[in-house]
């Protein structure tokens, strides 16, 4: 503001101070302070609101109907453990994708693809209620089709209860995959009667959910399972624009040694082009390349594809949404934008330092009513994992609160989070750089290293349970 009335800053500080104003200088003034500046000065003001870029691209501009075209459904795999769930989708991949393809190597991208009746089925890799909700939870609809799938040996079980209602809460359509059909103590009737008492009533019971028996050992009925997908698909009349800038969801992202950053995401309306740049949640990328599931490099990915792309600034998380902007600067400016405000929310509730060990006697004298904690892993998924049973470890007297997470090395911003928030810090797989054990020492910061999920659990436990007052 001195510059542009050619005026010595000192003078424009001195001025401020006698509004009442102590203003160093490089700190912004809003603008009727600086109307009144400038009036003092013999200026006049003219205040031009600055567009808000990022509200101009978050909100979807609605698609001509006539632009639209069919696109390939999404499908999640859930049910309870040891139902088959890996092994389906492995069966599903192995005989549709490697076998057509002489000597190709599928790559896990979180994410493939396959064709049935000349028609493509998008299915994610992860499966289980538990990646699907913690998506949904970050607002990403990713999922068209829900399979369930249920042992016709073992029948309905807690997690397929589970994995039931989370569908249901999302609104997704549920196709059963009757799994281990080739086991002799199968009884695929006494899985339809189960699951009658969750709603779920099979076709041939007069009912109107698929039903499919299937084999993941034998490939028995994995044909009919596609042939289905595409038929509950169809009623859907799945849709999407082509010819626009895309937008869609990160499915998985880690920190790759040599590769940096690498995120798969899935488009979800539009085209995604090598050279576009995007935002996804508070990161940005200038797409650099991109493979698909078979690692075949693509230039271009369409709706419900799921691609790999290089070149994000920082690891994404899954689930964030992304969408494409006309250029890198307004990507990194939106970006930066999101993280700062992301940083004042984390920062925002500080209170008396913590550490593991002396967390009981915090907790003793009323001074810690919440455990508040890091966490960073080498891929998303352990640190997703990490969190949800930590935060299951949660009692009356002490909250579990994780106020951060994220994928790589324990960082220098990560210590300062921890130390502004009172907070422990938990590595899983990774390591704090040397910058971050430096200022861990200085700000008394307790970072926990950890290679194996459940000693994290249980250290924190033990600080939690073990010291508290019995209950009786
Ligand atoms: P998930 O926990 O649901 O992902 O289950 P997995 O795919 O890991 O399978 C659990 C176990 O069941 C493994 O030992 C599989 O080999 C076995 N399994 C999976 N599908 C079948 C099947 O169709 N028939 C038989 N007999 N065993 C199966």
């Amino acid at each position: 503001l001195a510059e542009k009335m050619k005026n010595s800053p000192a003078e424009v500080i001195k001025k401020l101070m006698m509004l009442g104003v102590l203003a160093t200088i490089n700190q912004e003034i809003d603008a009727d302070t600086a109307t009144i500046l400038a009036q003092e000065f013999g200026f006049e003001v003219e205040v031009k609101v600055e567009q808000d870029v990022e509200a101009l691209f978050m909100q979807e501009p609605e698609d001509d109907p006539a632009d639209l075209q069919p696109r390939p459904c999404v499908v999640t795999v859930m049910g309870h453990v040891d139902h088959g769930k890996t092994s389906l989708l492995d069966a599903i991949r192995e005989t549709n994708v490697t076998a057509t393809e002489a000597g190709g190597i599928t790559q896990h991208i979180g994410a493939y693809q396959v064709e049935h009746n000349n028609k493509k089925i998008t299915f994610l890799d992860t499966p289980g209620h538990e990646a699907f909700t913690a998506m949904r939870a970050r607002g990403a609809k990713v999922t068209d089709i829900a399979i369930l799938v249920v042992a016709a040996d073992d029948g309905v079980m807690p997690q397929t209860v589970e994995a039931i209602n989370h569908a249901k809460a999302a609104g997704v359509p549920i196709i059963v995959a009757i799994n281990k059909i080739d086991r002799p103590d199968a009884n695929p009737d006494r899985v339809k009667q189960q699951l009658t008492e969750y709603g779920l009533v099979a076709e041939e019971w007069g009912g109107e959910t698929v039903m499919v028996p299937v084999s993941a050992k034998t490939r028995q009925g994995l044909e009919d399972l596609l042939e289905m997908i595409l038929l509950v698909a169809e009623m859907q009349e799945l849709k999407a624009n082509p010819n626009r800038p895309a937008r869609g969801t990160v499915i998985e992202a880690e920190l790759d040694k040599g590769r940096g950053p690498v995120a798969t995401v899935l488009v979800q309306n539009g085209t995604l082009t090598v050279g576009d740049n995007l935002v996804a949640g508070t990161t940005w990328a200038r797409v650099r390349a991109m493979m698909d599931y078979k690692g075949r490099r693509v230039k271009k990915a369409g709706p419900s594809t799921p691609v790999e792309v290089l070149g994000f600034s920082e690891v994404p998380q899954a689930g964030d949404q992304f969408f494409v902007v006309p250029d890198e600067k307004t990507a990194r400016q939106i970006a930066e934008k999101r993280a700062n405000r992301k940083r004042e929310e984390e920062f925002k509730a500080a209170m008396p330092r913590v550490s593991l060990d002396d967390l009981f006697n915090q907790i003793k004298e009323g001074q810690v009513k919440e455990l508040r904690v890091i966490i960073k892993a080498d891929v998303q998924g352990s640190a997703e994992a990490l969190k949800q049973a930590l935060e299951r470890l949660s009692t009356e007297e002490v909250k579990v609160n994780i106020i951060h997470q994220g994928v790589g090395a324990i960082t220098e911003t990560d210590i300062m989070l921890a130390s502004a928030s009172n907070a422990i810090i938990i590595g899983f797989n990774v390591r704090p750089d040397v910058n971050a054990r430096r200022v861990a020492e200085k700000e008394k910061v307790d970072i926990r290293l950890y290679r194996v999920i459940y000693d994290a659990i249980e250290d924190v436990k033990a600080a939690m349970s073990g010291l508290l007052e019995p209950e009786y």
